[in-house]
Formats: C-alpha cells, structure tokens, sequence
C-alpha cells in the first residue's frame, strides 16, 4: 500500500508516469527498479518498531503487510488510474474476493452484470451467497436492469467493460450516477481497457479492479491482482484485510507487472491497432456470419465505446463462423481453432502472442445451453485476443481454417 506521488503526477503525462513514478532507488543508485525479495525487516529500534506495527509511522514490518516492490508496482499504477492509492494482491481473483471482504456483510446486496468473467459470476454468486451475502445479476447493456436491481441493502455494483467474449460495453458514468444516488458504490473490472483507454474514477467509479495477470503483465509470465481506490478506502478498508487474510502480492511477480507498466501504452495502442484491422478484415470474409468488436461501427455501443475508450475499441474481439445448425457450427469454429499453426489455442489474453479460444466448450462450458443461449455465446464464436505478431501472419493463420470451411460437412 502506498500514496501517489501526487505533486509530481499532476504535471506529467500518462505515459511518463509508467516509465517514471515510483522510481525508488537504493543507495546503490540503479537505475532500473530494484527487486526486494525479504519477507521480513529489521527495526531500527523497538521503540520504533512499536510505532510501525501500531501504524503510527511509516516502515516495512513483514511482508505479508508490504514490500518496497511492491509498493513500486501500486503507486505506478495508482497514478496511471488516477487514484489516490491502490494495493494490490496474488490475482485479480484475490483483488475481488478482498473488495468483497472489505465492504460487505451477511445481508448485504451486490449488483453485478451477467456478463462479468465467470470466477467473478462464480465467487458472488456462489461462494458469497454461503456468507449471506446476496447478489443480483443483469444484462450489462441495460440501465434500467440495474436500477430495477439496487435494493435498500445495495452496497456496491460491480461492472467490467468491455466484457469477455461479446464485448459489451456499459455506461461507467450512469452506473456511478446511479450508484451514488442509491448510497452505494460503483467498482469497475478494467482489465480489458487498462487505463490507457479507459479511467473509470475519472468517470465517476469508486473502484479499479485490475488482474494484473492481463495487459499490466502483458507477456503473461504472473499472476496479480489491484484494486484502485481513496486513500480511504485502501487504507481502512482493504489493507486491515490483506493484513488478515494473506491475499499478498509476491515481491518478484509485483517486479515483473511494474516492468510490463512501462509499455503498456505502447502496447495496448499497438495490438488494439491489430485489433480493428483484423475486425475489418474478418468482418468482410465470406466464412464469418458477424464480428464483435467496439472500434466497428456495427458495435451496438460502438459510440459509447469510442467515446469511454479514449477512441480505442481494444485489443479483444469475438466473431462467428457460418453456420447452419449449432452442431456445424461447432464443427467450424474447431475446425478453425486446429487449422493454427501459428497463434496459440489458450483462453488467456493480454499477451504479445494472438491467442484464440472458444468460449462455449471452455471459459463459458459450465454452463447449461440456455445460459449460454442467454449469455449469446453461440456455438460458431471464437475470441481472439490480438498480439504483436505481423498482422498479415495472423489473418494467414486464421484462413487456413476459414478459407476451407464451405468443403466441411
Ligand atoms: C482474468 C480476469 C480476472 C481474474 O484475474 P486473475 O488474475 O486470473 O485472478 C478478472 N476479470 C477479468 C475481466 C479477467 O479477464
């Protein structure tokens, strides 16, 4: 945990400040960010270490508490989401599980879109609700859903855009609106957008929720988790938990997610580039029946999207195949998958590797096919999540499939 350097982020642009803030260096004057793997540290005097254990001053006392890494790896991306603090954890999985723990109680309402990331479905509406903590779920794109939704014990609502795989995009500023009026909070899942397209507190959100894991990493080598927020609420409300219950960033994976913040700009700019191409170019191939992407106009929230997105849809699309029944279409969309030779078959994303998967037999195959009919994910869908290879060498690899689709049964 750890304060924004907020004198010096005011005059510098977002850029510089990935490369720049939360620069800390030891008396040996590195210039790259050290890597402080200690689990302990040594006191100074027990009068001091008793004012550092009662937080009455500043100091590393265990590691469990903080590390100077990782405190690195927060305040950088504090100032890139424009917060006042933020702290982070071992997943985005463990960033949600601590914003849960740290606002809510048995009785106490959520209100969440149907079209989060599935652990997250999973976690509030299954694991939560054995605490006694309820949970709604609505249709991301529908406001007047999530107003029918917040009830007398609404605590917090919960939203992620653009959502995985149909890439939804929803109102950051009317949901913070709304939950306000109804004296709750609004946190946002910003691991699609990063704060290089989007910044939801700018908009009006209490909460950023980063999994590290995704473009922050970026080369996905680490697993890690953030949340965003007040000094306030990160020091009251999520650090007491962290302290408790262990979700703890590990000092070398914190080292490796504040390196990948230096070229997240660039990288995000350069695959979200990759990204509208390889829409148009899908978009206009006889073989796919419809693309799912913000940056196209015929994205149902495309002006939503450019307008939230600093103009940038992101570096994820989805698209189907053609198809006539489900069972085809099945045929297709695997028949394509195996027909790579080049990007990867994985349901990750956020890499300089192009990987694609296909959500209804694997990060949405748990659900029943109604569910999944309601979620739209259908049968002939495949996600995309676009890298930096040559963008000619990923619509090669992809018609290999799609080019032959029309000889299948
Ligand atoms: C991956 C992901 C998470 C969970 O993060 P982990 O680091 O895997 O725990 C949450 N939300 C979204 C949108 C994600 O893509």
């Amino acid at each position: 945990m750890n304060m924004t350097d907020k004198k010096a982020s005011a005059a510098l642009h977002p850029d510089t400040l990935a490369v720049r803030s939360a620069v800390e260096r030891s008396q040996y004057g590195e210039n790259s960010e050290a890597l402080y793997l200690t689990s302990g540290y040594v006191q100074p005097s027990a009068e001091v270490a008793a004012r550092r254990f009662n937080g009455d001053e500043d100091g590393f006392t265990y590691g469990r508490y903080g590390n100077p890494t990782v405190a690195s790896f927060e305040r950088r991306l504090a100032a890139m989401e424009g917060s006042e603090a933020a702290i982070s954890t071992s997943s985005g999985m463990a960033a949600i599980l601590m914003m849960c723990m740290a606002l809510l109680k048995t009785g106490d309402h959520i209100v969440c879109s149907q079209s989060m990331f599935g652990s997250t479905i999973k976690l509030i509406g299954t694991d939560l609700a054995r605490f006694g903590v309820e949970s709604s779920f609505v249709p991301q794109t529908d406001l007047a859903a999530w107003k029918a939704a917040i009830r007398g014990n609404t605590r917090l609502l919960f939203a992620e855009t653009p959502t995985n795989p149909l890439t939804e995009v929803c109102d950051i500023s009317a949901l913070a609106a709304m939950a306000h009026q109804a004296g709750a909070l609004l946190a946002v899942d910003n691991c699609f957008a990063t704060p290089v397209l989007q910044r939801p507190l700018a908009l009006g959100a209490d909460i950023v929720m980063h999994s590290g894991t995704k473009y922050l990493d970026g080369q996905g080598r680490v697993m890690a988790g953030a949340l965003c927020a007040s000094e306030e609420l990160v020091t009251e409300k999520f650090l007491p938990i962290l302290k408790s219950a262990g979700m703890t960033l590990a000092p070398f994976n914190a080292w490796v997610v504040l390196k990948g913040l230096e070229t997240l700009d660039i990288r995000m700019r350069a695959q979200a580039a990759q990204t509208l191409a390889l829409a148009q170019w899908l978009e206009q191939h006889p073989a796919v029946k419809r693309v799912f992407y913000p940056g196209l106009p015929s994205h149902p929230q495309h002006l939503l999207a450019m307008a939230q997105q600093s103009g940038i849809g992101g570096a994820v699309l989805s698209f189907e195949v053609r198809a006539g029944s489900p069972e085809q279409a099945r045929a297709r969309a695997f028949h394509v998958l195996d027909s790579m030779q080049l990007l990867s078959l994985s349901t990750n994303l956020g890499d300089t590797k192009t990987l694609a998967a296909h959500p209804a037999s694997t990060s949405h195959g748990r659900l029943t096919e109604a569910q999944r009919q309601s979620a739209g994910i259908g049968q002939g869908l495949i996600r995309v999540a676009v890298g930096l290879e040559h963008l000619g060498d990923i619509e090669n690899d992809l018609s290999r499939g799609l080019s032959g689709l029309d000889a299948l049964k």
